[in-house]
C-alpha cells in the first residue's frame, strides 16, 4: 500500500534498538521497584545477581558458571573487559556516555548504565547504597540501558528476534543512503557482530583496547616505566607480535573491507598498576624496588590528563610506539594479503592533531617503518595516512592538515569534550541543571551539537576539501550512530558515519532517511 520510500521514511531509526537488545516484559515492568536512575549509556534490558568484579562476573556469569550477573562498579577500566563480556548489563558510578564502560558496552550490545551518581559504593566491602536499598553481591538487580532506569529484584525480561522484515526494510535503506556505514571496533567478536549488521569496514579500530588482555599488560607496562629508548624498545619489541596477531584477526574477519586502525590514544598511566600486588610483580618483572615503581606512577601523574600526554603526543615523545605499531600492521596486513588474497590497504590514523607539523613528524615515523617492512617483505602495498579531528585547532586548520592527510574521521567525543570545554567524563553530574533550565536541550555527546561542534566539522570539511579535492572523510565519534547527527554528517558531505555494531542499523537507515529527505526538498 506504500513505496519503499514511503516505508524508509516512516520508521524511527533509534526505535531498531527495540529488535537488536532484550526488553523488559511490560507486565513485569509495571511491578517493578525503581530505586535509581543513570544515564542510557548502552540499550537493551538486564537483569541478574550484583558482582562487584570482573574476576566474580567471569566466575559466575557468561563462558563461567552460566549465571545472570550485573557488574557494578565505581568505573570501569580496559582491564574488567573479560567480566564486562560475561555479564548481562554493567552499572556505573560515575563515567559519560563516552566512558570506558559506556563505550565497550555498546560495542558489545550490552546493556548498560553509567554515572548514577547516587549510587554509593564500596568495592572493597561488595555492597552499594541506591534510593535507600542497599545491595550487596548475589541480590538481583535489573537495569533498563533505555531510560537509565535501575531497578531492584529480577525483572522478566525478553529476547528479541530478528525477523526477515528486518532484511528487507535494510535492503530498502542501503540502496537509497549515499553515506557509507562502517563500524568502531577493535576485536574480531565486535567486528564479525557489525558485518553482520550490515557495516562496510572499521571506521574506528582503538588499538589501546587491545592491550589490556593479561598476557599484555605487563609488557606495556614495562614499556611505559622504562627509563631508556633501548628498554622500551625492548618492551615494544615483544609487543609487536600480540598487536600483529590482532590485526590479523582483524583483517580475516573482514574479508577484505576496509580498517581504519587508530595508534595509541589515551594518557599512558590509564595502563598503570593500580593494586599493591600488581605493583610487586611489576617491580619484580623489571628488577626495580615497590618504591622505584610507585615513583614513576607519581612522575606520570597528570592533572587534567584528557588534554593531556596523549594521543599524537606520545608519538611525538616516544616515536618507537608508533614504529612498533606501524610494524605490527604492516606486516599483519601483507601476510593476510599472501595468505587469503584479500586486497588489503591499510588506512593508518594519527589521533589528537591539532597542528600540521606534528602530523607530519608521526607521519614520517610511520612512513620510515612501512617502507622498510615492505622491503624487507618485498611487497607494494599501499596505505593510507590520516588523522582525526578532535581539537577544535585541527578543525580551524583542516587546510593546513589536509596537506598531509589523505583521510579525516571527525573524532566528535574529544572535539565537543573541547569545543564546549567541558569533560566528557564528569559533565553528566552537571548537565541535568542545563537542561531543567532550558540551556541545552540534550546531551551533546549523545546527539551532535550542530550550531557549535557542527560549524566546526563542517569548516575543516570545506578546508580540507580546498586542500585536497578527493580527501575522505567520516565521523567515528559516538554520533556517528545518532539519527539526527547523521543526517547532520550526510548534508556536510561525509564520506561515511562509524559507529558501534548495534548502531549500524540505525545509521544505515538515518542515513536513508537523510538521502530522502534531501531529494524530497530540492
Ligand atoms: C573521539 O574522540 O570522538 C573518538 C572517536 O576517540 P575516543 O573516543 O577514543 O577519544
Ligand atoms: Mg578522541
Amino acid at each position: 500500500m506504500i513505496t519503499p520510500k514511503e516505508a524508509v521514511l516512516r520508521i524511527e531509526a533509534k526505535s531498531l534498538d527495540q529488535l537488536l537488545h532484550p526488553t523488559f516484559d511490560n507486565e513485569a515492568l509495571k511491578k517493578a521497584h525503581a530505586v535509581g536512575e543513570g544515564l542510557p549509556a548502552s540499550p537493551g534490558a538486564a537483569a541478574g545477581k550484583v558482582v562487584f568484579s570482573a574476576e566474580e562476573a567471569k566466575r559466575l556469569g557468561k563462558g563461567g558458571a552460566g549465571e545472570r550477573v550485573v557488574l557494578v562498579r565505581l568505573e570501569t577500566t580496559p582491564e574488567d573487559i573479560e567480566g564486562m563480556v560475561a555479564s548481562q548489563g554493567i552499572l556505573t558510578a560515575r563515567g559519560g556516555r563516552t566512558s570506558h564502560a559506556a563505550v565497550v558496552a555498546r560495542g558489545m550490545g550490552t546493556c548498560c548504565v553509567a554515572g548514577c551518581g547516587a549510587l554509593k559504593i564500596n568495592e572493597e566491602i561488595k555492597v552499594f547504597e541506591l534510593g535507600g536499598v542497599t545491595f550487596k553481591e548475589g541480590d538481583y538487580i535489573s537495569l533498563d540501558g533505555n531510560t537509565g532506569k535501575i531497578y531492584a529484584g529480577d525483572v522478566k525480561t525478553k529476547d528479541t528476534e530478528i525477523a526477515g522484515d528486518f532484511g528487507r526494510i535494510m535492503d530498502w535503506a542501503d540502496k537509497y543512503r549515499r553515506l557509507g556505514v562502517r563500524t568502531n571496533a577493535d576485536n574480531p567478536r565486535d567486528t564479525k557482530k557489525a558485518i553482520e549488521l550490515g557495516a562496510e569496514g572499521i571506521g574506528l579500530c582503538r588499538t589501546e583496547h587491545m592491550f589490556f588482555e593479561s598476557d599484555r599488560i605487563p609488557k606495556i607496562r614495562k614499556m611505559i616505566l622504562a627509563s631508556t629508548v633501548e628498554e622500551r624498545e625492548n618492551a615494544l619489541n615483544e609487543l609487536i607480535p600480540f598487536q600483529k596477531g590482532d590485526f590479523k584477526a582483524m583483517y580475516k574477519e573482514l574479508k577484505g573491507l576496509p580498517m581504519t586502525v587508530r595508534y595509541l590514544d589515551p594518557p599512558l598511566h590509564e595502563f598503570l598498576p593500580n593494586t599493591e600486588e600488581e605493583i610487586k610483580e611489576l617491580a619484580k618483572d623489571m628488577h626495580l624496588t615497590v618504591e622505584d615503581i610507585k615513583n614513576k606512577c607519581d612522575e606520570l601523574h597528570e592533572f587534567n590528563p584528557m588534554m593531556g600526554h596523549r594521543g599524537c603526543r606520545l608519538a611525538v615523545t616516544y616515536p618507537e610506539i608508533a614504529r612498533m605499531q606501524t610494524r605490527a600492521l604492516m606486516e599483519a596486513a601483507i601476510e593476510v594479503k599472501e595468505e587469503d588474497g584479500y586486497d588489503i590497504v591499510p588506512e593508518i590514523m594519527i589521533p589528537l592533531v591539532g597542528e600540521v607539523k606534528e602530523l607530519k613528524f608521526v607521519k614520517d615515523i610511520v612512513i620510515e617503518t612501512a617502507e622498510l617492512v615492505k622491503k624487507e617483505k618485498h611487497s607494494d602495498m599501499k596505505y593510507h595516512i590520516g588523522t582525526m579531528i578532535e581539537i577544535p585547532r585541527a578543525a580551524i586548520t583542516a587546510d593546513k592538515i589536509a596537506e598531509e592527510a589523505e583521510f579525516f574521521s571527525f573524532g566528535t567525543n574529544d572535539l565537543t569534550q573541547m569545543t564546549f570545554g567541558f569533560s566528557r567524563d564528569d559533565a553528566g553530574k552537571f548537565l541535568d541543571s542545563y537542561y531543567q533550565n532550558k540551556i541545552y536541550e540534550i546531551d551533546p555527546f549523545a546527539k551532535l551539537d550542530q550550531v557549535g561542534v557542527g560549524e566546526l566539522v563542517k569548516m575543516a570539511v570545506e578546508k580540507g576539501k580546498k586542500t585536497r579535492p578527493d580527501i575522505k572523510l567520516g565521523i567515528c565519534g559516538e554520533h556517528g550512530g545518532e539519527p539526527s547527527s547523521v543526517e547532520f554528517c550526510h548534508n556536510v558531505g561525509l564520506n561515511y558515519v562509524s559507529c558501534s555494531p548495534f548502531r549500524v542499523p540505525i545509521a544505515r537507515l538515518a542515513a536513508a532517511q537523510a538521502a530522502l529527505k534531501e531529494k524530497q526538498t530540492k
